[in-house]
């Protein structure tokens, strides 16, 4: 099993859940929608959620080019996004051993803004097909002015961790005869039924990757 890659990153409460392999922490990366990020701007840190997409040994951040949250990744300040999938509530006896089942992801480092074109523009249709795969082949492509409007980050994935929790609940010896419901509520994200446009001129159909939308499973 791979080792953290830094004592920052080395998971501390129950180690027995941090995992350091890129399979592991790349499979989080690929199927959470969203992440958050954080930095520090003038002392006062900021998370912000925002979305992300992995591609090789890289997460990819996009945003509006004068967006507070761009320009400070873009500066070379340090930065951490975290990513989390939420996969039960583990109900114990007690309060104190009920938990979460999840996994969860976090990745140490420093962006840096994306100004090579080609590359702009990988990380853009990785982003469009970390949400909706098969979208990128199908939506308008932006424009050069749209292009320039967007910026685009980039951060190595070379200092990162995995937590992981899966299994029921870890009640003390003493509470399991206890007459109280104890095991896991799984929970998973859903796609409801698509709802189209209420100016989608008639006859454009949905979409398969629309119509069978889901997240990547774990
Ligand atoms: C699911 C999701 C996906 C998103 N994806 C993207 C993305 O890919 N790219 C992108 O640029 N933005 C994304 N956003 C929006 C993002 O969270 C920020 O709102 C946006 O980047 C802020 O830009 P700003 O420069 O206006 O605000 P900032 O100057 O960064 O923020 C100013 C203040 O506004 C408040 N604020 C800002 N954002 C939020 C928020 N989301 N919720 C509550 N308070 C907030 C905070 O108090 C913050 O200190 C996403 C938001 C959500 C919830």
């Amino acid at each position: 099993m791979a080792e953290a890659p830094s004592a920052r990153t080395a998971v501390r409460r129950h180690p027995e859940r941090g995992r350091y392999d890129r399979a592991v922490i790349d499979a989080i990366l690929d199927e959470g929608l969203i992440c958050h990020a954080g930095f520090v701007v003038d002392g006062q840190p900021y998370v912000i959620p925002t979305i992300h997409a992995r591609l090789g040994d890289a997460l990819y951040l996009h945003g509006s080019a004068v967006s507070r949250m761009m320009r400070s990744l873009s500066g070379g300040f340090p930065a951490c996004v975290t990513v989390t999938l939420l996969d039960g509530i583990v109900l114990a006896r007690s309060v104190y051993d009920s938990s979460m089942n999840y996994r969860s992801a976090v990745v140490l480092g420093t962006a840096r803004e994306v100004s090579d074109r080609a590359e702009k523009l990988r990380a853009l249709e990785a982003i469009v097909e970390h949400v909706a795969r098969g979208r990128w082949a199908d939506a308008r492509r932006p424009s050069e002015a749209e292009l320039k409007a967007t910026a685009v980050v980039g951060m190595a994935l070379d200092e990162c961790s995995a937590k992981v929790r899966t299994g029921p609940p870890v009640d003390d010896p003493a509470d399991v005869a206890l007459p109280i419901w104890a095991g896991v509520v799984p929970l998973r994200m859903a796609a409801g039924a698509p709802e189209a446009a209420p100016d989608l001129p008639p006859g454009v159909g949905v979409p398969p990757y629309v119509a069978r939308y889901e997240r990547l499973t774990g």
